[in-house]
């Protein structure tokens, strides 16, 4: 497919946008596979009894990338992780939404995105999308909120509230859940004993390496079947290497339920495994905010040229008159010239013509005159 096949589609017709931590690198969120000594790398005491694949370096023990995100450092090294998060909220709290942020933003608020199934914990698709929130699907969970590891309670105030939870993080502690605590309060003052019950602590709700929401799985899984109902015509991937076990499943899906469907990859390194070389129709390796450039320079060339017959003076033939033409008699690329833009289209001041770029002497013109109108 040409660049501007897929940008066609994705104008016109539903799509699906699958995303992963490639969309947030230009907003400044370091990924765990680069920065040897960025973000994702922690020291800790050598007498740690750290069981994770660990690099030494100096007195201490690196931890890296993937293993600050696996399930077993809240065993091993709690007090690592609760600091590590810390600094990746308050890092995240930073960082602005991406070119691809809101180019997909724009897709929702336009309703040709059905959906956006987000890998990424970074919560930059909520935290600048003021409506349609129920149109992105956290996969693995929002950083920005607390969740109790006893009484399930999701607290959403951004580590603020009831409480400044940052600082208790930042001192390599987890907090205890407020709910719990209340539970208890109200025990003691029913003279109940206290030892009995064990109050939770609240991490970040975010899905570790290892660990599996039955919830939040059963949620996403509900959602995309609701959604392919809708049959979009493109899964969009973007940014992501689709190395998170799970997501093949939900692409084998939109392949099997969405015959003329396609499958198109953003991503700036290509995919060689031959099982997504089957699922996938199209590589294209790039940057995702490269191709969102692209997709806008190319939406804003159509827009100029549409607008050019929506200012035809009135001697001309009219917008409606070109829609009485059989368009199935015209070449594909003539058609989306004649396409009037969508009502959702954002509305562009267009320049009045002069007599020299009147569209009577450009391509409408010599298309109807082709056309024998
Ligand atoms: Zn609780």
């Amino acid at each position: 497919m040409e660049l501007n096949e897929i940008f066609e589609y994705l104008y016109h017709e539903k799509s699906i946008i699958l995303t992963g931590a490639g969309i947030s690198q230009s907003s400044g969120i370091p990924t765990f596979r680069c920065n040897e000594n960025g973000i994702f790398n922690q020291s800790i005491d050598k007498n740690s009894n750290s069981t994770i694949t660990s690099k030494r370096k100096g007195n201490g023990i690196k931890l890296k990338g993937k293993d600050l995100f696996d399930v077993s450092i809240l065993q091993t090294n709690p007090e690592i992780f609760a600091q590590f998060i810390n600094q990746l909220h308050t890092k995240i709290q930073t960082c602005k939404p991406s070119l691809t942020h809101k180019f997909i933003q724009n897709l929702i608020d336009n309703g040709k995105c059905i959906r956006n199934y987000t890998q990424n914990i970074d919560s930059l698709e909520l935290n600048h999308c003021n409506n349609n929130i129920d149109k992105i699907i956290q996969l693995h969970g929002n950083i920005n909120n607390l969740k109790c590891n006893k009484c399930n309670t999701i607290i959403t105030s951004n580590w603020n509230n009831p409480i400044n939870y940052k600082e208790i993080f930042a001192n390599g502690i987890f907090p205890e859940c407020p709910e719990c605590l209340n539970f208890q309060k109200l025990r003691l003052l029913q003279g109940k004993r206290s030892k009995s019950f064990i109050t939770g602590i609240l991490k970040p709700d975010i899905l570790l390496y290892g660990e599996f929401n039955h919830e939040l799985t059963l949620n996403f899984i509900n959602c995309f079947q609701k959604d392919l109902l809708q049959t979009p015509k493109i899964l969009l991937i973007m940014g992501t290497s689709l190395k998170v076990y799970g997501i093949k499943n939900l692409i084998k899906e939109f392949k099997s339920k969405i015959n003329q469907g396609k499958i198109i990859l953003i991503n700036k390194e290509r995919l060689n495994n031959s099982i997504w070389n089957k699922l996938i129709d199209e590589q294209i390796i790039m940057e995702t905010d490269e191709f969102v450039k692209k997709f806008n320079n190319w939406k804003e060339d159509l827009i100029n040229h549409n607008s050019q017959y929506l200012n035809t003076p009135p001697s001309t033939p009219s917008i409606q008159k070109i829609n009485n033409i059989n368009i199935n008699n015209i070449n594909s690329n003539t058609k989306r010239k004649l396409m009037i833009t969508p009502e959702s289209t954002p509305k562009k001041k267009v320049k009045p013509l002069n007599n020299d770029e009147s569209p009577l002497n450009k391509n409408g013109r010599n298309i109807l005159k082709q056309l024998k109108i």
